[in-house]
């Protein structure tokens, strides 16, 4: 048996991180679509993310601290919507609280980089490539070139700063991304920075031709399974505490028959 739904026509390195996963969060994200309802969390993210990318489109001399403030109401306009309002339960205070904590991240992210002296190649820059023989499509926050003639991944975090010990999995998004860059561009970026902008910390990493070749055979082995799930009809569920405590689908999952560990969500909130 295979599925009604067709496989996406490109992977994308989140969708290629829900697979790893749970191969069944691919599923309900990638192959069935099922719509995820927005957190306070991705909300946020969502918001520094516009405005930062339309403080980007300004000239250098105007990406102020007072630009990027006055793009703060229309990005609100443009991410909260009225379904975003009903998943998020929003009222009044949250609203209030939700403006605060942007309001502050964008004040740290000032403190972290001057973007009148940043040189972008591109903001929101999509990137669609075959990769190994996969349809990838990734979209990057910023693209830098450095005044030695380097080019930089730039990913904004709205998040936690990982642990001291951060592992590889931490920069296995971005140097996915970094191998998108060198088939599409011929060009391999030099350094991944990642700007944890609600910390006012960032971290880097040197990228290699050796972890670019593995993310790629990484993703071209991924993708093999996931054609082989979809032929069969069935993406095998691997629930887990960690896994299943952010998943959106924990409730239509259960529902199938999976025994999905119960475990308090904590979404930001
Ligand atoms: S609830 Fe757990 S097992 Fe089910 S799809 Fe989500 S991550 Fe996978």
């Amino acid at each position: 048996m295979s599925f009604d739904h067709p496989l996406p026509s490109a992977l994308s390195p989140s969708r290629l991180q829900d697979f790893r996963a749970c191969p069944r969060r691919f599923q309900y994200s990638a192959v069935e679509r099922i719509p995820q309802p927005a957190t306070y969390a991705t909300t946020k993210g969502r918001i520094v993310h516009w405005i930062l990318e339309q403080l980007y489109t300004l000239e250098p001399a105007a990406r102020t601290a007072a630009a990027a403030a006055g793009f703060a109401e229309p990005a609100e306009s443009a991410i909260v919507t009225e379904s975003v309002r009903q998943d998020l339960d929003a009222d009044d205070a949250l609203l209030t609280r939700l403006r605060d904590e942007v309001r502050d991240i964008i004040d740290v992210y000032f403190t972290m980089e001057q973007p009148q002296h940043v040189n972008h190649v591109g903001v929101e820059l999509r990137v669609n490539v075959e990769l190994d023989g996969v349809p990838m499509l990734g979209i990057l926050d910023r693209l830098d070139r450095h005044d030695d003639g380097a080019l930089v991944i730039v990913d904004y975090k709205t998040g936690s700063l990982p642990n001291r010990n951060y592992d590889t999995q931490t920069f296995a998004n971005a140097e996915l991304y970094a191998a998108l860059c060198q088939a599409s561009m011929g060009e391999l970026p030099r350094t991944i920075r990642l700007l944890y902008v609600a910390k006012g910390q960032a971290i880097e990493r040197h990228v290699t031709e050796v972890v670019v070749r593995a993310r790629a055979q990484a993703a071209s082995d991924a993708w093999s399974r996931i054609e082989r799930f979809h032929d069969e009809g069935a993406f095998p569920a691997t629930p887990s505490a960690n896994t299943c405590r952010f998943c959106a689908y924990a409730d239509r999952c259960r529902a199938s028959g999976v025994a999905v560990p119960v475990r308090p969500r904590t979404d930001g909130l």
